[in-house]
């Protein structure tokens, strides 16, 4: 019953770097990447993974503009006994060659595995993000960005000082706390897609003002 690993003792207000700041975009896979699973069901195995419709294109465009790319993924499946950690590997071994095949592979990907409760690393606790500080220094967490679907990416994200955006699902795969997650999220859109326009037209600033433009 417990939820653990919560509290709401999250704030709204913080003082994250402007938007134009960001290099390093962390991103929740399953409802951002790839098709979630209904509920209590799971996706073990790579005939599973379905990529949503523009993900390719999207995260191509953040490694063009010279954006880190990184995956922090809770896979409580794997302490439940539905997969195991090295098929998780698998999947995201053979996501990243589609990706790599069109210039758009992931910089890392960090999985929690962990059941509740059992260890730092679930989000909205922070234990990916130090993992993936501690593989590459130069990440600064006021310079990124959480884009997931869920309140623990919200929470995540809010946590650490980051920016947030929350891609909404469909209404019937909606889950609970959806409303805290829209209050919790700086910008909310409608997929990965979406989220790169914002991010990457924040980073160049308005490009349709003709008159003031370029000077
Ligand atoms: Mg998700
Ligand atoms: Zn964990």
């Amino acid at each position: 019953m417990r939820r653990a690993g919560y509290d709401s003792g999250v704030t709204a207000g913080h003082a994250s770097a402007p938007w134009s700041h960001v290099k390093t975009v962390f991103l929740d896979r399953d409802g951002v990447l790839n098709k979630k699973a209904p509920e209590g069901e799971y996706v073990a195995q790579w005939e599973h993974f379905e990529i949503l419709d523009g993900v390719v294109e999207a995260l191509g465009r953040l490694r063009r503009a010279g954006l880190r790319t990184i995956v922090v993924t809770n896979q409580r499946g794997v302490a439940l006994g539905r997969y195991s950690a090295a098929e998780v590997a698998t999947i995201h071994a053979k996501f990243q060659e589609v990706l790599a095949a069109a210039g758009a592979q992931l910089d890392a990907v960090y999985v929690c595995p962990h059941d509740h409760g059992e260890c730092n690393c679930r989000k909205p606790l922070p234990g990916l993000y130090a993992q993936a500080a501690a593989d590459d220094p130069s990440i600064c967490a006021a310079e990124s960005v959480m884009v997931g679907d869920s309140l623990v990416d919200m929470e995540f994200g809010r946590r650490l000082g980051m920016r947030t955006i929350l891609i909404e699902a469909g209404a019937e795969e909606r889950a609970g706390g959806e409303k805290q997650a829209r209050q919790m999220a700086d910008l909310r859109c409608s997929s990965l897609q979406e989220a790169v326009d914002e991010i990457l037209g924040s980073i160049r600033g308005p490009i349709d003002d003709p008159i003031d433009g370029t000077g």
